[in-house]
């Protein structure tokens, strides 16, 4: 087995005694994979979360796992990191990948979303990406038809265990939650990436969608979201 140079972004780990750590890592070329890095952390060293860096690796034969030789941080994106905007956001969008993308399965287009993230268009992007995320996870519910009569949605409309219902086929016996019109015309947008760019997003409705996206990742692997809480506690929701 030769060894590999790939761009990618640590989002996870865990350490071990002998200072070495498995980490998860989402790669341009070979999307999310589970990493093997040897002294990971020494006195000189730890390891950066969220940075888009170079990797040099190698699979090891017969498994899974991917062993680490080298990797360095780009400098350029270390806003990712330092900028609590992008980092809180990113450290959302990569529990939703870990908890829907397959390993080993690339998704370059999903790579090259995040790393456009920026200060100004964070709250935008990362709507989109979770967006993207099921959609490229197959997990993406039918926001713009009713699940029960077909109909189109054309105003209000419920959230129910994964699928949508319109107004009138739903039944509130079930505690569904509400989408209003402002949150359907913009889940609509995402639809057309021309569209979208033009919509304009308040930090409220950020909110509101992201409370959908993260109850229907919920109800698809039937585990909580964790870092949602912090999520909303640090960039003050709640
Ligand atoms: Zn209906």
């Amino acid at each position: 087995m030769k060894r590999i140079s790939s761009n990618g972004i640590i989002y996870k780990y865990t350490v071990y005694s002998d200072s070495s750590c498995i980490a998860s890592v989402f790669t341009e070329e070979f999307g999310k994979l589970k990493l093997f890095m040897p002294k990971a952390f020494t006195k000189r060293s730890g390891v950066v979360k969220f940075v888009p860096s170079t990797l040099d690796i190698l699979r090891k034969e017969n498994s899974d796992l991917f062993k680490l030789y080298s990797y360095s941080p780009i400098a350029k994106y270390i806003s990712f990191l330092e900028v609590p905007d992008i980092s809180i956001r990113l450290n959302l969008i990569f529990d939703i990948i870990d908890s829907l993308l397959p390993l080993d399965e690339s998704y370059e287009y999903l790579y090259k979303l995040i790393l456009n993230i920026n200060k100004e268009n964070a709250h935008k992007a990362l709507v989109y990406i979770i967006y993207i995320v099921f959609k490229v996870s197959g997990t993406l519910p039918s926001f713009y038809t009713c699940k029960v009569c077909n109909n189109d949605i054309s105003s209000l409309s419920f959230y129910l265990e994964g699928d949508i219902v319109c107004d009138k086929c739903v039944d509130k016996n079930n505690s569904p939650v509400p989408i209003s019109d402002e949150i359907n015309n913009i889940l609509k947008s995402l639809k057309c990436n021309s569209v979208y760019k033009d919509t304009v997003i308040e930090k409220t409705q950020e909110d509101k969608i992201l409370q959908l996206f993260v109850k229907h990742v919920e109800v698809v692997t039937s585990k909580k979201l964790k870092s949602f809480k912090s999520f909303r506690e640090l960039l003050c929701y709640i």
